[in-house]
């Protein structure tokens, strides 16, 4: 069972964040290690179709996809207001990725966007990453879900995320991931109507709560194969402390395997390809070699028109037969002018 394989960090960094006071308390050295496993039940998505919500790309080539959940629940902001807590954005992990030229997939709560609306912009401006939706803020769709509250209206929390994540980072999103990823076949509906693709993961890294960055890099690189959509996170804080490190560590064992990176969407083939961009030196060729400038017949072979100006005559020569072509008309004006003027006052008189 999936719900099974999902970490125990998880668990308690959600648990954590919802604790209201939690943050505010003095640093706690419990929270130095893994919390012991907290008996929340939690449901099981669906197995995915493939068409509507994904866990993984095709299986063949070498491409994985790492993404990034950015969290943040209504006491998860609180903490960050009340400066009990002083960031939930990794921004190390960012930086990596673009130290390494890394692709990834960042998926965003609308209230983590509204929270660092500058940094929203800049990633969703960096042609390196792709936006997702985490909803608007982590609510649960299907409960129990690691002790999540349940999302009291489930189509506001895809459209307000929308709304946060359109009026900040500037774009759409097109992705969505469920929190704890807790959802049934009608929430799949719910997404594709309004207009998102649902996207899970067959890797998930366990960073929530996992002080070691070996161990979390550990179980990436045991679990990945062709097609793999990783699940990270990008809050950081102590929901998720060793993300960055164990990127480090799993970028640097996946390409000794032979893997590269993508987006999701290039992954799973949702995004339009890139329009492709004119050489200027092939344009410049064209222009020089008579060959490729005659039109080609059916025999596949250039067929010869005599001798082809260079581009400067033609244009020399197509403005002087303009100027000619317009005497022309002028002078036939002039004349239908004279000629009407003289009928009128042939008419008069
Ligand atoms: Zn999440």
């Amino acid at each position: 069972m999936k719900a099974a394989r999902l970490s125990v960090g998880i668990l308690a960094a959600v648990a954590v964040a919802l604790l209201p006071g939690a943050a505010s308390a003095a640093p706690n050295p419990a929270l130095r290690r893994p919390p012991p496993p907290i008996g929340l039940q939690t449901v099981d998505h669906p197995p995915a179709d493939g068409i509507n919500f994904f866990d993984n790309g095709p299986r063949t080539g070498s491409a994985i996809a790492l993404t990034f959940d950015a969290d943040m629940t209504q006491g998860m902001l609180q903490q960050l207001r009340s400066g009990a807590v002083p960031s939930w954005y990794n921004r190390a992990v960012v930086d990596l990725l673009r130290q390494e030229h890394v692709p990834a997939t960042l998926f965003l709560t609308g209230l983590w966007a509204a929270a660092y609306p500058q940094e929203a912009k800049s990633l969703a401006a960096d042609p390196l990453f792709e936006i997702g939706s985490h909803t608007y803020d982590h609510a649960a769709f299907r409960t129990p879900c690691y002790g999540l509250g349940r999302a009291p209206d489930r189509a506001a929390e895809i459209t307000q995320a929308q709304g946060a994540i359109t009026a900040t980072a500037g774009i759409q999103p097109k992705l969505l991931r469920f929190p704890g990823d807790c959802y049934d076949r009608t929430d799949v509906a719910l997404a594709r109507e309004l207009g998102l693709t649902v996207i899970s993961g067959d890797v998930r890294a366990g960073d929530g709560f996992n002080f070691s960055a070996p161990s979390i890099a550990q179980t990436v690189v045991a679990r990945i194969q062709p097609g793999s959509i990783v699940v990270l996170h990008l809050h950081g804080g102590r929901s998720a402390p060793m993300t960055a490190p164990a990127l480090r560590l799993v970028i640097e064992a996946a390409r000794a395997r032979g893997f590269g990176f993508a987006k999701v969407g290039d992954l799973l083939g949702l995004n339009p390809p890139p329009p492709a961009k004119p050489d200027p030196r092939e344009i410049l060729q064209k222009l020089r070699r008579p060959d490729l400038r005659a039109p080609i017949t059916l025999s596949g072979r250039p067929r010869r028109e005599g001798p082809l100006l260079p581009p400067q005559r033609r244009v020399v020569r197509a403005s002087a037969f303009c100027s000619l072509a317009m005497q022309v008309v002028c002078w036939v004006c002039d004349w239908a002018t004279r000629c009407g003027r003289q009928a009128t006052l042939s008419s008069l008189t």
